[in-house]
């Protein structure tokens, strides 16, 4: 059975002692309240994975990710984090092609596949991100965007691989815009990409992978989100920084 995550970015936001302050809040509730396949992912900066992770380490039902990781081993790239590095402070997780970082970045496809390679050749999962602009989806020409970003940054993978990653659906537009993708729009989005997955990987590769969708996910519409065939939990940007609000999409999975 495939996995139920809710992944929390926190992006670049909150201090050190509101970031810890926060991961206890919802530290203790995971731990009540996540069972069976569910899991929850944390990302916050680079400079917290630590402590949260030490933090977090009695649970087995919450893991911590970084936000980007770069796709050389070690080297004069000053500035950068390499994958086994977060690997070996403890993270499990890195997310990859955040749209913010295709925008602000400059990064691709082309540009993210080696970070894909780095993050499993290191031991973590990718949380690879692909989504369209309003742009696109008025063009219709999302679907055939989206087929592109999964052959050209993830696809090269063996299956092997391939079923150690997890896939975030985040319409662009939907992104801290507070509009949302209907449950129906969302639905149709995950169910493409897992024929896709299907076609490349076959069957069960498709159906034992996690396909996350995220863009301006609540504790209002995350019950409805999740309840959808397709969609396995949820990439969240703003609810993740209220611990409330956070646990409350967490409790999604149950209502
Ligand atoms: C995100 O940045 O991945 C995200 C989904 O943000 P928000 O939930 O704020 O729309």
């Amino acid at each position: 059975m495939r996995k139920k995550i809710v992944a929390g970015n926190w992006k670049m936001n909150l201090d050190y002692t509101s970031g810890m302050t926060l991961f206890s809040e919802v530290l203790n509730m995971v731990n009540d309240e996540v069972h069976g396949n569910q899991e929850v992912i944390v990302c916050p900066p680079f400079l917290y994975i630590h402590s949260l992770v030490q933090l977090g380490k009695n649970s087995t039902r919450i893991g911590i990710g970084a936000q980007n990781c770069h796709q050389a081993e070690s080297g004069a790239y000053t500035g950068e984090i390499a994958a086994n590095m977060l690997k070996s402070i403890g993270a499990t997780a890195v997310i990859l092609g955040h749209s913010e970082r295709r925008q602000y970045f400059g990064e691709t496809n082309q540009t993210l596949a080696p970070k894909v390679d780095a993050a499993l050749k290191a031991g973590l999962r990718p949380i690879f991100c692909i989504g369209e602009t309003l742009e696109q989806r008025e063009q219709n020409i999302h679907f055939d965007l989206i087929k592109a970003q999964l052959t050209e940054g993830i696809f090269h993978l063996t299956a092997a691989d391939f079923s150690k990653a997890i896939i975030a659906y985040e319409p662009v537009w939907a992104i801290g815009t507070g509009v949302t993708a209907t449950s129906g729009q969302a639905q149709e989005v995950h169910a493409f990409i897992r024929k896709e997955i299907a076609a490349k990987y076959g069957t069960e590769t498709a159906e034992n992978t996690t396909i996350l969708y995220g863009g301006s996910c609540t504790p209002k519409n995350a019950p409805e989100l999740f309840a959808q065939a397709d969609i396995d939990g949820g990439l969240i940007g703003g609810a993740s920084l209220k611990s409330r609000d956070f646990t409350d999409i967490i409790k999604a999975f149950n209502s």
